[in-house]
């Protein structure tokens, strides 16, 4: 089911009449059977726009629609969405069994539909009981807690609470999943795992997922597309890959990508762009003179081997190797620090003066208000 968002603003009501907008003239679309990550520093409206999606918040403004029904004044019970949170939510004093099989047997809107799938079942089934059986086993399947059924939430580890909470979403057959920040309660290893098992099981329903995090690592690893907030603001939507290369704007450069972008200060002068105070290279096209910001992904900074007319020189300051490669620590002329990479049995040592080269078309400009002007 594809969701739509159009021009969605959600505004708090704070003390003292003051108002917070939290979500301001979203537009996005989100298309049927994709895994996509809403992602952005903590207070960007991520869950605010879940819970609108979920009809948990109302919206202050504009629409929401599931395929070509506007669902903006349904109720969440009534959407057909799943829900996962980052406590997991689940009842400490039910077996895995009945908690999965909870939303079936005490929604009286869910009731009404399962006994409704019932009648249509091909072929039909004798028993409405044997039919709920069937449902939870087949969740509990798909995330693989057959084994665990019987236990309560306490028996299970962190992870399988949260494979538990999934199959809960899951076996009402929603057509759309929204899943609010579900590993951020998980350890490091547990983490990766299990946003791997969401991904598995994200492909094998084909569900249309919306999946809360802050966390770029996790949505750039599992998510088809990432859609990145800044201040309740859309700043770019896409595959996260495209995403990374070619970024909107310096906020979104620098949000993604671990160690974070460089970012050095330079300028244009006669469409030359220097970097600090050294010219580094003629630009492609003609832009006006002004400070700039230069983004450099540290991956693609290497030393210049053939004396490029467009390398610039820095100075090493510090190596840190780790594993197969190191982190390689530089001052420009200017004394400005860039980072980059390198194996680790390069012959760069601390106090080196070398030569480094980017490709210009690997380099952003930004003019001092963040919007990219080049690349
Ligand atoms: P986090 O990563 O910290 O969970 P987030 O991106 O999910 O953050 P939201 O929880 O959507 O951000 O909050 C967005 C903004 O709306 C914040 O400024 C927050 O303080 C505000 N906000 C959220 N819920 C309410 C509420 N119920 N009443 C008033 N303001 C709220």
């Amino acid at each position: 089911m594809q969701v739509r968002l159009e021009q969605v603003t959600k505004t708090f009501a704070g003390s003292k009449n003051t108002q917070a907008t939290a979500v301001k003239e979203l537009d996005v679309t989100i298309a049927s059977g994709k895994l996509v990550g809403l992602l952005g520093p903590s207070g960007c409206g991520k869950s605010t726009t879940l819970f609108m999606i979920a009809g948990i918040h109302d919206v202050s403004e504009g629409h929401i629609y599931f395929g070509d029904h506007d669902v903006t004044a349904l109720p969440s019970d009534k959407r057909g969405v799943g829900i996962v949170f980052q406590n997991y939510a689940l009842y400490p004093h039910l077996t895995v069994w009945d908690n999965i099989a909870f939303p079936l047997l005490n929604a009286k809107e869910m009731k009404k539909r399962l006994k409704q799938r019932f009648a249509e079942l091909s072929p039909p089934m004798a028993n409405f009981k044997a039919y709920i059986q069937r449902l939870v086993e087949e969740a509990a399947k798909l995330v693989e807690l057959t084994a665990y059924l019987d236990r309560k939430p306490a028996e299970l580890s962190g992870g399988q609470q949260q494979r538990v909470a999934i199959a809960r979403a899951i076996v009402k057959n929603p057509s759309i999943l929204l899943l609010d920040e579900p590993l951020s309660n998980l350890d490091a290893r547990l983490r990766v795992q299990t946003r791997d098992e969401i991904k598995r099981i994200q492909k094998q329903t084909g569900i249309t997922t919306v999946f809360v995090t802050h966390d770029q690592d996790e949505a750039l690893s599992i998510c088809d597309e990432v859609i990145i907030l800044k201040d309740g603001v859309l700043q770019q939507q896409g595959p996260p890959q495209e995403v990374y290369d070619h970024p909107a704007n310096q906020f979104v450069a620098e949000f993604l990508g671990s160690p974070q972008i460089n970012l050095v200060g330079g300028s244009i002068k006669a469409n030359k762009l220097y970097l600090g105070n050294e010219e580094w290279f003629a630009l492609p096209e003609s832009l006006s003179d002004q400070p700039v910001n230069i983004g450099v992904r540290y991956e693609n900074i290497r030393p210049d081997r053939e004396n490029r007319k467009q390398a610039f020189e820095a100075t090493v300051t510090s190596i840190a190797r780790t594993g197969g490669t190191s982190t390689v620590q530089v001052r420009l002329a200017d004394g400005q620090p860039m980072r980059l990479h390198r194996d680790s049995d390069d012959v760069l040592q601390e106090g080196d003066r070398v030569r480094l080269y980017a490709r210009p078309r690997t380099v952003y400009i930004f003019n001092a208000e963040g919007e990219k002007i080049l690349q």
